[in-house]
């Protein structure tokens, strides 16, 4: 079996490096670009004006994960600059104030991310996406099928420029091996010809485990004639690229393809996730119920529906505002309350749902006062200064016979009574002995 190259981590645990250093003689732009950039990816962002700042900056410490530099220093020549980056091993971006046939010339040889003209419209936003993606990039593992070692070597180091954790692979069989082991690997980058499977052989294999809005899968071919690229394609690829590319143009598709894997990621989350608080919704716990409740019965489960009390005070004497604050805190308390095997979410408005499988009778009881309890005990901040207290009400139903929705159907009659009992405690309905599960 062929080795598989990876490189180490490039966030270091706990200690994410998430600055960006910018250099550029402009204070104008650069006040404009950092404000930018903190406003919209709030990314620290340590602004220098000279070579001998910059080298200051970066010395002893892995603060800053990118450079963006200008080539016009007071003391250093573009030569001098582009030495010293490059040096460094950091993902280098030139924003330069000119682009002619020079510096063009100059920035081929070198090893650097792109070249981006400041004084053009929409800089600003370009150089924003740029941090963003390679931010993002640190995170996302790319993996290289290539059996040439001089074409795998340099797609690898190009994407370890732009910051991925690179696998290399020289067949396909390795390929899918490499896969298997990394679910971190979202992009993979595959030669046609190979030993023993070809890449369009490969793809089809990985689409049978791997959705195309998952795993993004760039084709690579010398020979790129119509019905190659027509087969990648119809076959799973994402995209194809021709070789020999170009360094340009294998940035623009390598982030193009990961930004859209981001944004279906994105919308799903959209779909299935409260704004708010970044709970499960209700559809969705719909969903997941559904699917977690047949299995779980055999053990017993139990859902709680919760409800703040009097938040139309908190509303009401705070802001609307400090509310939001109060159902996000109180969304916190149930999240990590939730054991793993838990499904939580926000139900609506200042409601809570947490459905708890294993869980019934007095353990249940036992489960859901700890949580009652520690809501009790917390003092939201209000952000000013001041700090707001609440409760709430907790309504508990076990599985009694019915489906799920049997289940919050009861459980909020549970809560109904708590409420009407005086607010703050938990009210269990009684398990019917009809559906009592052996308690071996
Ligand atoms: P009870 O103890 O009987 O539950 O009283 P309550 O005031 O908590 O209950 P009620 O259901 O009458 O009021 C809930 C209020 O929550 C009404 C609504 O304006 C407010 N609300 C709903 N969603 C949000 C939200 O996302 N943010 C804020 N700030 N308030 C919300
Ligand atoms: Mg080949
Ligand atoms: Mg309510
Ligand atoms: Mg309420």
């Amino acid at each position: 079996m062929q080795p598989l190259f990876r490189t180490p981590a490039a966030v270091p645990d706990g200690h994410p490096g998430d600055a960006i250093l910018l250099v550029d003689n402009s204070r104008s732009f650069a006040a404009m670009l950092s404000a930018s950039i903190g406003e919209r990816l709030g990314l620290p962002v340590t602004v220098v004006a000279s070579l001998a700042e910059a080298r200051q900056a970066l010395a002893g410490s892995d603060r800053h994960f990118l450079v963006f530099t200008g080539l016009v220093l007071a003391d250093a020549d573009a030569d001098a600059i582009l030495g010293f980056f490059v040096s460094t091993g950091l993902p280098l971006v030139v924003v330069s104030g000119a682009y002619d046939d020079a510096i063009r010339q100059k920035l081929q040889a070198q090893p650097i991310v792109d070249c981006v003209l400041k004084d053009t419209p929409g800089s600003i936003d370009y150089l924003v996406w740029l941090a963003q993606r390679l931010e993002r990039n640190r995170r996302i593992g790319a993996l290289v099928v290539d059996d040439s070692p001089a074409a795998r070597a340099l797609a690898s180091s190009r994407l370890r420029l732009y910051g991925f954790q690179v696998a290399e692979a020289a067949n396909g069989a390795d390929a899918l091996l490499a896969i298997a082991a990394d679910p971190g690997i979202r992009l993979v980058i595959t030669d046609y010809e190979m030993p023993g499977m070809h890449g369009i052989e490969l793809i089809r294999h990985l689409r049978r485990t791997h959705a195309r809005d998952r795993l993004a899968i760039i084709g690579v071919s010398g020979s790129g004639t119509a019905p190659l690229v027509a087969q990648f394609l119809k076959h799973g690829a994402n995209d194809f690229l021709h070789k020999p590319w170009s360094g340009e143009e294998f940035f623009c598709r390598v982030s193009q393809n990961v930004d859209n894997l981001d944004l279906i990621g994105t919308l799903q989350d959209l779909a299935t996730r409260d704004f708010l608080t970044g709970l499960p919704n209700r559809r969705h716990f719909f969903d997941l119920g559904a699917k977690m409740f047949e299995g779980a019965r055999a053990r017993g489960l139990s859902v709680a529906m919760i409800d703040i009390d009097h938040f139309k005070h908190i509303n009401d004497s705070h802001g609307h505002d400090a509310g939001d604050l109060a159902i996000k805190a109180v969304a916190n308390a149930v999240a990590q309350h939730a054991r793993g095997q838990d499904l939580p979410a926000r139900f609506g408005g200042e409601e809570f749902v947490l459905l708890a499988p294993g869980l019934r009778g007095d353990a249940a009881a036992a489960y859901f006062e700890s949580l009652r309890a520690g809501i009790e005990a917390m003092s939201v901040p209000l952000g000013d200064g001041r700090s707001v207290r609440l409760t709430v009400s907790i309504g508990v139903c076990p599985d009694v016979g019915g489906g799920l929705s049997a289940m919050l159907a009861e459980a909020d009659r549970q809560l109904y009574v708590a409420k009407a009992s005086g607010r703050n405690r938990v009210k269990q309905a009684a398990e019917t002995s009809a559906r009592e599960p052996s308690m071996a």
